[in-house]
């Protein structure tokens, strides 16, 4: 199937290790969950809560990460308060 092989599964948006790609604000699965997990600790840039919240709309598994993460601080807030 023609052009399969640059949507791999997971991965959507594989184009260069930096935060940003030459479209502007795409970025990869590994991008988006590093900057997620910064993101709870309030280290973001403007740009970068932008880039991740654009993922996050395309990107159902990221999202799913957002839930998780959320639940774990929530969780681990109650145990050590
Ligand atoms: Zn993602």
């Amino acid at each position: 199937m023609p052009g399969a092989a640059l949507v791999r599964r997971g991965e959507p948006y594989r184009l260069n290790r930096r935060d940003r790609n030459a479209v502007g604000m795409l970025i990869s699965c590994k991008d988006a969950s590093r900057l997620i997990s910064q993101m709870q600790d309030g280290e973001l840039s403007f740009r970068q809560r932008l880039a991740v919240r654009l993922h996050l709309m395309f990107c159902d598994a990221c999202r799913r990460f957002v839930r998780q993460l959320r639940f774990l601080r929530t969780a681990m807030r109650r145990y050590t308060a």
